[in-house]
């Protein structure tokens, strides 16, 4: 049955991420010398830090060579950046290592077993992530029996931002070992350091999601496997990888589906947490909901919904499966959960491959309440997982929701109540741009002066009704195309709402800068009225002609459906250009003119009567 949803406006989501990116090829990108950096390359810094052991061999199989005072040299960001690229991922030796770790108060406290192979080079990386307040305590250290003391080293930091960064420590080590084995144990204080974390990723992820610290490894082969102990009820959720539960294995090597430390990982709790599994479409999908709310009802009404917009999104991309497995959270705690997280109240949550959902009652009630928040949030496994666009992938997001949404209520609602009510909502809205509300200049929750919800109604709704217009110009097989050529060129790279521009001219084979340009850079929105209306019969057929004005002086095919006194209609396209007379025979007599009957352009409304001829600008 269907009823109509409580959120029906205002689907405001977080991305938390712009893209998934393997570490090739964030390398790859990140050799950008910063211009801005008013520091140069201290020769001192980097020589020492670089340099290896030329000491002979004394007795013991293994001895650490510490500095006489140990200092704290500061780095600046290329001075870091060609430590990362030119030495500490392209050290001879590499990592493999076992790490139980457990998750508790906030804190990870973990061990850390290695061996290290191929050791030739004499020195020792170590990195780690450090803040003011304490982040990454390595407690103890020992390679082949002999402790190392790292308070006694030098450390070279590069500061990120406020007092938190990463820093290197080298270490010179006189032994004649190829193979060292060792140990660590280390505290990560996780929950404190949370909201650090999007300004510490860069380009340099160190250790992984659960270790924040590591030993430089060749980026060709190491192998580091995570036994995660979580407590009752808890979930960790890592972006761009999935949902560990307690019990999971996380390995991080080149060939696995986690390579380095995500950008971003969150803690979720729900009370009673029960998992489900099933597959669709060729994809594995684990849900986990508190256990009484599992029924088997709610579950095929879950499976629905997926299949719905899977087939969709899948069908308007050209891109059947984004991931192969997808996790979706179903949390009774939802609002607290994201207040208490990011300071505000969003309707859903994609990570990239987890979905953290609000959850009502029962499934029923919450696929009600919530199918909206479902699709959008899938919708972002496309644009925002599959291939990131910066903020504008909620407009693409929001046209693949409104597809899926139109398939599952009733037309007439679709049409007569809910785009119309957007569209009044967009219409009203004059103070900002669509490209402005893409900037993120209007998205700080916590400065009312930095925020407008207006600007937010704009990117997510006039943004998808700019889509429906453009399907409507070029046509359903090339706007298909677009997405799909969209999808595909950006995947694995970065792009953003310029890409999309002109990768929907290729496709098109003509110039669409006078659209965009209309569309993105301007507040206005077309104002059509009807004029100069004529009847004339002539025997059995009736001529029809009217001119289309346009106020606001807009470039666009616009659709116009004519209805006759025998119910039929015929509808036509006709390109106005501020303005534009028709002309047309028909069978019967008209009664009714609609323009824009199914909504593909965002527009003034209004109704009139015209010479007899019911019009309806809508
Ligand atoms: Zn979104």
């Amino acid at each position: 049955m269907w009823k109509k949803p409580v959120v029906v406006l205002l689907v405001a989501v977080l991305v938390v991420v712009s893209g998934c990116l393997n570490r090739s090829d964030q390398t790859a990108s990140s050799v950008q010398p910063s211009a801005s950096s008013p520091e140069s390359v201290t020769s001192n810094t980097e020589a020492s830090l670089t340099s290896t052991s030329n000491e002979d061999h004394k007795s013991a199989p293994l001895e650490f060579e510490y500095p006489e005072t140990p200092q704290i040299r500061e780095m600046n960001r290329t001075v870091a950046y060609d430590f990362w690229e030119n030495h500490f991922l392209k050290v001879p030796y590499y990592v493999h290592g076992n790490i139980s770790v457990e998750y508790r108060d906030g804190t990870f406290r973990g061990r850390y077993e290695f061996t290290i192979f191929n050791f030739t080079s004499k020195t020792l990386y170590i990195a780690r992530y450090f803040a003011p307040d304490g982040f990454v305590d390595i407690n103890n250290i020992t390679i082949e029996g002999v402790p190392l003391n790292l308070s006694k080293l030098d450390r070279y930091r590069y500061e990120i931002n406020n007092g938190s960064g990463i820093e290197f420590y080298a270490v010179n080590v006189s032994t004649n070992l190829t193979k060292l084995q060792g140990v660590a144990t280390y505290e990560v204080r996780y929950k404190k350091n949370w909201k650090l974390f999007y300004s510490l990723k860069e380009n340099i992820t160190i250790g992984t999601d659960f270790s924040f610290w590591d030993l430089a490894s060749n980026p060709d082969s190491y192998r580091i496997v995570v036994t995660p102990k979580l407590p009752e009820e808890t979930l960790y959720v890592i972006a761009c990888y999935g949902t560990v539960e307690n019990g999971s294995t996380v390995v991080y090597s080149p060939d696995s589906r986690i390579q380095h430390r995500s950008i971003s990982t969150v803690i979720v709790q729900v009370p009673d947490l029960d998992r489900v599994d099933f597959t669709l479409r060729g994809m594995n999908f684990t849900v986990y909901l508190p256990s009484w709310a599992i029924s088997s009802e709610g579950i095929e009404a879950l499976k629905s919904n997926l299949s719905l917009a899977l087939s969709v999104y899948g069908n308007l991309t050209g891109i059947e499966r984004p991931t192969d497995r997808f996790f979706i959270i179903f949390h009774p705690l939802f609002w607290r959960f994201s207040q208490e997280t990011y300071g505000y109240t969003a309707r859903g949550i994609n990570y990239f491959g987890t979905l953290v959902l609000p959850y009502d009652n029962d499934l029923l009630t919450t696929l009600n309440n919530y199918q909206l928040n479902l699709f959008h949030e899938l919708g972002h496994e496309w644009f925002g997982h599959y291939a990131g666009f910066g903020l504008f992938v909620e407009t693409p997001t929001q046209f693949l929701m409104l597809e899926a949404y139109s398939r599952s209520v009733p037309q007439d609602y679709f049409y007569d109540y809910y785009m119309d009510e957007v569209e009044k909502q967009v219409v009203s809205i004059k103070n900002f741009t669509y490209i402005e509300t893409i900037t993120g200049k209007y998205d700080n929750f916590s400065d009312p002066r930095l925020y407008s919800r207006e600007a937010w109604y704009i990117r997510y709704f006039k943004g998808p009704y700019i889509l429906r217009s453009l399907r409507f110009l070029v046509g359903d097989q090339k706007f298909r195309q677009i997405f799909h050529t969209v999808l595909e060129e950006c995947h694995g790279s970065y792009c953003d709402y310029r890409d999309f521009i002109r990768i929907s001219e290729k496709v098109y084979g003509d110039d669409l800068s006078w659209f965009f340009n209309e569309w993105f850079n301007t507040t206005e929105v077309p104002d059509y009225n009807v004029t100069v209306l004529k009847i004339t019969q002539a025997g059995d057929t009736y001529n029809l002609t009217f001119t289309i004005n346009d106020a606001n002086d807009f470039k666009m095919p616009v659709p116009v459906r004519i209805y006759m006194e025998n119910g039929e209609y015929v509808d036509e396209r006709v390109w106005v250009n501020g303005t534009a007379t028709v002309s047309l025979e028909l069978p019967d007599k008209p009664v009714k003119i609609v323009i824009d009957p199914e909504e593909v352009i965002v527009n003034v409304n209004r109704e009139f009567r015209l010479s007899d001829i019911w019009i309806k600008v809508d």
